[in-house]
C-alpha cells in the first residue's frame, strides 16, 4: 500500500519514495534548550514519534537526525534580539553549556515518558562549529554571502527564487516594513548566516572574520549535510518554520550544493491554549510534569494529540487531557479484555481491520481515524486475543506502551 504525505514544497499530498533503496534518510528540528519544553513542543515531537513510526511500520529502515539547538537561535526566529542560550544563562547565572545540558537532560526525560522513538542522531550545534565554518567559508567564495560590521549575510538575490517554501510575498513584506532596516544589508531579506560577537558573549569561536557564532538555520543546513548528504528524504518541523528557519535553511543549502536538501518539508500545526496562543506572557504554558502534577499522563496528552490531524491546529484544555487519560485507561481495559478473552476471530475479519488501519496511517498520517479504528476493536463484542495482538501491532504505531497495559492498570 502508498504511503502519502503532504508535502509543504508542493503542497499536494504525494506517493513517498525513498530516494535510495530502503532507508530514508530525515532530518527534524530539534529543540532549542534554553528552558524546559512546552507541551506544544510535544504536539511536534509526538509528530515526529508518528511519522517514525509509520514509516518502520512500512518497512523502511530510518537514518534520523535532530539536532539539539545550543547556539544561534536568537530572541526573534530571524535577526533580532538576544541569543535565546545567553540570555538563560544570564538570568539564571549560570554557563550556557550548563543550562543546556540541564534542559536537554530535561528533554529526554519528557520524550522517554511520552514513548518517542529517539532520532538514530542527535546532534548538538556547539559540537558542529568546524562543519558550520566550512559551510559559511563555501556560501562567501561561491559569492552567496558577504561581510557587514555585524557579520557574515546571505544575499538572496543570488538565487533563481526565494521564497520557495512560504507563500509570502516578499515586497509586500517591504512594504509592510517588518523587516530591520540595516543600511549594510544588500537586500532587506537578506539573513545572517554568521554573527559577529559582541565584547559581551559568552559563546564565540575563533574564525576569519573574528570571535563568532553562527546563526541559527546554518546549523541544520551544516548538520543535515553532515549526516545525510546533500540531498535527503524528509524534513520536518513546525509551521513556524516555514517562513524563516527553513526558507533559509533551504537558501543556504542551495547556495552551498545547488540543491534543496529534502525532497519532502513535513510542518505540524499548533498546539493552541483556548483557541489562541501558548505563551509565557500569558501564563498558559505547560509542561509534561505540570500535567503530571494534575494526574495527567505523559502518555494521556499523547492520545490527546491524536483527536486532531497533525496538519490542524488543536486546542488544549484540561478537559480534553482529562478525557484522554479516562480513554487511555479505557483502552488498558479493552486492551487486556481482549487478552484474556477466549474466543478465535477469523482472519478476514482481522485482515480488514488491519487494511483499514494501514489506509488510515499510510493517508499523511491520519491518527484520528487510526484511532476509530481501534476504538472499534477495543469494543468489539468478541473478546479474543486474536485482537490483543492485532491491537499490539497497531500499537507500534501509536506508541502508547500496551504491551505494559496490565502494569499501568495495577499501579
Ligand atoms: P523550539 O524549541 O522553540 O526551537 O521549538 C521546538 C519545536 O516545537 C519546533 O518544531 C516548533 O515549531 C515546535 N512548536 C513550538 N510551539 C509549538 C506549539 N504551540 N505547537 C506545536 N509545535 C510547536
Ligand atoms: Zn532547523
Amino acid at each position: 500500500m502508498d504511503l502519502k504525505l503532504f508535502n509543504t514544497l508542493t503542497k499536494t499530498e504525494e506517493v513517498f519514495r525513498p530516494l535510495e533503496g530502503n532507508a530514508v534518510r530525515m532530518y527534524t528540528c530539534g529543540p532549542t534548550v534554553y528552558s524546559y519544553a512546552h507541551i506544544g513542543n510535544f504536539r511536534a515531537y509526538v509528530f515526529m514519534d508518528n511519522l517514525r513510526r509509520v514509516l518502520k511500520y512500512n518497512g523502511y529502515e530510518l537514518k534520523h537526525v535532530m539536532n539539539i539547538t545550543d547556539v544561534g537561535h536568537l530572541e526573534s526566529d530571524a535577526d533580532e534580539g538576544e541569543d535565546k542560550m545567553e540570555k538563560a544563562a544570564r538570568k539564571e547565572n549560570k554557563d550556557p553549556y550548563e543550562i543546556a545540558a540541564h534542559y536537554t537532560q530535561a528533554f529526554f526525560k519528557d520524550m522517554e515518558e511520552l514513548n518517542i522513538g529517539k532520532p538514530e542522531v542527535v546532534a548538538k550545534a556547539t559540537d558542529h562549529i568546524k562543519e558550520m565554518l566550512e559551510f559559511v567559508k563555501i556560501l562567501v567564495q561561491k559569492g552567496y554571502a558577504y561581510e557587514t560590521s555585524k557579520g557574515i549575510y546571505f544575499d538572496i538575490s543570488k538565487l533563481d527564487k526565494y521564497p520557495v517554501l512560504s507563500n509570502r510575498n516578499i515586497d509586500e513584506q517591504i512594504a509592510g516594513a517588518r523587516v530591520d532596516v540595516d543600511e549594510e544589508k544588500k537586500n532587506p531579506y537578506d539573513f545572517a548566516v554568521w554573527i559577529k560577537a559582541p565584547k559581551n558573549h559568552i559563546m564565540k569561536w575563533d574564525s576569519p572574520w573574528g570571535l563568532s557564532y553562527p546563526g541559527w538555520h546554518l546549523e541544520c543546513s551544516a548538520m543535515g549535510r553532515k549526516y545525510l548528504g546533500d540531498t535527503f528524504d524528509i524534513h520536518t518541523g513546525g509551521i513556524d518554520h516555514i517562513p524563516t528557519h527553513h526558507e533559509n535553511e533551504i537558501a543556504q543549502s542551495k547556495g552551498c550544493t545547488g540543491n534543496i536538501p529534502a525532497k519532502t518539508w513535513m510542518h505540524v500545526e499548533f498546539l493552541q491554549v483556548d483557541g489562541g496562543k501558548m505563551s509565557k506572557s500569558l501564563g498558559n504554558v505547560y509542561t509534561i510534569n505540570e500535567l503530571k502534577e494534575k494526574g495527567i499522563e505523559p502518555l494521556a496528552f499523547k492520545l490527546f494529540c491524536y483527536t486532531a490531524h497533525y496538519r490542524t491546529k488543536l486546542n488544549f484544555t484540561f478537559d480534553g487531557v482529562t478525557s484522554a487519560q479516562k480513554a487511555l485507561n479505557r483502552l488498558r481495559q479493552g486492551y487486556v479484555k481482549h487478552l484474556e478473552g477466549t474466543e478465535i476471530v477469523e482472519e478476514d475479519k482481522l485482515q480488514e481491520y488491519e487494511k483499514r488501519f494501514n489506509e488510515a496511517i499510510n493517508s499523511d498520517l491520519n491518527m484520528p481515524l487510526a484511532m476509530s479504528i481501534i476504538w472499534e476493536i477495543v469494543r468489539n463484542e468478541v473478546k479474543s486475543p486474536d485482537f490483543a495482538k492485532l491491537l499490539l501491532k497497531m500499537d507500534s504505531v501509536i506508541g502508547l506502551d500496551l504491551e505494559n497495559a496490565k502494569k499501568y492498570l495495577e499501579s
